[in-house]
């Protein structure tokens, strides 16, 4: 519980904590990049307009030999420009002659703007900066007169409309971002809200499961990747589901078919305690169906290690194993039976035929399928057995004209512990157990297995085994 809703958390988290280091970035980005670019563009603007407002009065005072307050003053007199908050002329040693500015005029004084001192060294030069709510900007140029320095022009401009165009730009690109960010956050909240309230679903349905609510589903609306999941999820349980069935059903077959000879031991040996002075040749009865329980025990259990060790999916390594030599063994132990039935046995094994199987696994396919033959035959009936190479496969075909399986119940005789003729199986000592056997040792082995009714009565199993070791394939 504590991991699930740690890795919940985490997971909120870190999908919100991926939408802010985005938001953050691109907050960043809209507040500072436009900002700088339109601060650029305005002191590249503002320099060069400063720059010309100085050419112009430049031009103004062109021509003068040397510069004085009177002669710079009636050169100006009628020069008007705009934009400009001041002008002033200096002579070569930063005197300044001409100043637009009437209160606190610098004329007469010595001044030593930097741009003004870069001028009078012969170099035009011009700066902007933005500083306390406003654009403060100033340029320069040298005067010259035949190529000598004769004076300095230096014209300053101090811009607050700009400057609170920026301003308010810049608030404006806060406000909005700080909308957008309020807008993502809840966006992302609620994304990841969902995100994880679909998987909080999913969760309780696995958890559900787990604990053993094998009837439990996860139910997600949508087309998306979980519900894709849930689907597969479902699907597992459907399947978990069936086999948890088939296992309750098989243990209770199982512990039916044990609990009768068990029933019948605990009956016989409680006639001999309870008959006083049972006579020797009753006794001997008695015990001797004592010992038929027990072997059926012992079968039934041979059988059920057999199935369990076939369903544990531990498969012995297989090679290729001639019908022929197996097939004779299996005739010469099932021919008294047979005889003593009053059934024919019949063997056809063509040369070449082979399976890739165990030995003991031919075998208990063979033996099975002929022993039920003979068991569920009737006195002067036939068993024939027949094992056919065909391509790459080998089919082995065990035949009988005996008491048939009807036709609804063909597919039916390979589950486990059902019997046609539940009376006669068990009379015959069967376990319900043997086709079942055959007919997982057989799918294990990459083959397939069929019953069919034979014409006029009797069962034809038919049985296709691989017949060739991989590897070896014919060309
Ligand atoms: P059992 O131990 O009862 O023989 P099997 O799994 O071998 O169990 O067979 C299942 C049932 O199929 C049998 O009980 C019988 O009713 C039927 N059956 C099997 N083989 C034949 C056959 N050759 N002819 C008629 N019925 C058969």
């Amino acid at each position: 519980m504590a991991t699930i809703l740690r890795g919940r958390i985490s997971l909120q988290l870190k999908i919100s904590a991926g939408y802010l280091a985005i938001l953050l970035i691109v907050m960043v980005l809209m507040n500072t990049y436009p900002l700088v670019v339109s601060e650029d563009l305005v002191f590249q603007g503002k320099c060069n307009s400063l720059l010309s407002s100085a050419a112009a009065l430049n031009t103004a005072v062109s021509g003068l030999d040397e510069l004085t307050e009177e002669n710079v003053g009636q050169a100006l007199a009628g020069v008007d420009i705009a934009g400009v908050s001041r002008s002033i002329v200096a002579d070569p040693y930063g005197k300044v002659l001409y100043d637009t500015r009437e209160i606190g005029s610098a004329v007469g004084r010595y001044v030593f703007y930097n741009e003004l001192v870069e001028a009078l060294l012969g170099n035009s030069c011009a700066y902007s900066e933005y500083k306390e709510g406003a654009f403060h900007s100033a340029a320069a140029q040298p005067v010259l007169y035949r190529n000598q320095i004769i004076g300095g022009i230096y014209v300053y401009e101090y811009d607050a409309q700009q400057a609170s165009l920026l301003e308010n730009l810049s608030n404006t690109l806060l406000s909005i971002s700080i909308g957008v960010a309020a807008l993502v956050v809840m966006l992302s909240m609620f994304f990841s809200r969902q995100l994880t309230r679909r998987l909080g679903s999913l969760q309780a349905a696995i958890r559900g499961v787990r604990e053993g609510a094998y009837n439990q589903r996860a139910i997600l609306s949508g087309h998306d990747e979980f519900t894709q999941i849930a689907g597969e999820f479902n699907d597992l349980v459907d399947r978990l589901q069936e086999t948890e069935g088939a296992r309750r059903q098989f243990v209770s077959d199982a512990s039916h078919e044990l609990k009768t000879p068990l029933a019948a031991i605990r009956l016989l040996t409680d006639s001999i305690l309870q008959t006083e002075n049972m006579d020797g040749a009753t006794a001997r009865e008695f015990v001797s169906d004592i010992g038929q329980e027990a072997e059926r025990l012992s079968r039934i259990t041979e059988d059920l290690l057999r199935l369990t060790r076939l369903d544990s999916g531990v498969i012995e390594a297989a090679g290729l194993v001639e019908v022929a030599p197996v097939l004779d063994r299996v005739a010469r132990m099932l021919r008294p039976v047979a005889e003593e039935k009053g059934v024919e046995l019949l063997i056809v094994c063509i040369t070449g035929a082979a399976v890739v199987a165990t030995e003991g696994e031919l075998h208990q396919i063979l033996y099975n399928l002929a022993e039920n033959a003979i068991k569920y035959n009737r006195r002067g009936g036939y068993v024939r057995v027949t094992a056919e190479p065909k391509g790459e496969t080998t089919v082995i075909v065990v035949e009988d004209d005996g008491i048939g399986i009807p036709a609804g119940e063909l597919s039916n005789v390979f589950k486990r512990f059902y019997r046609v003729d539940k009376a006669r199986s068990r009379a015959a000592g069967g376990t319900g157990l043997g086709l079942s056997i055959v007919s997982d040792t057989v799918s294990r082995r990459g083959g397939a297995i069929r019953a069919e009714n034979v014409d006029g009565g009797g069962t034809r199993f038919i049985v296709t085994l691989p017949g060739l070791e991989r590897g070896e394939e014919e060309p």
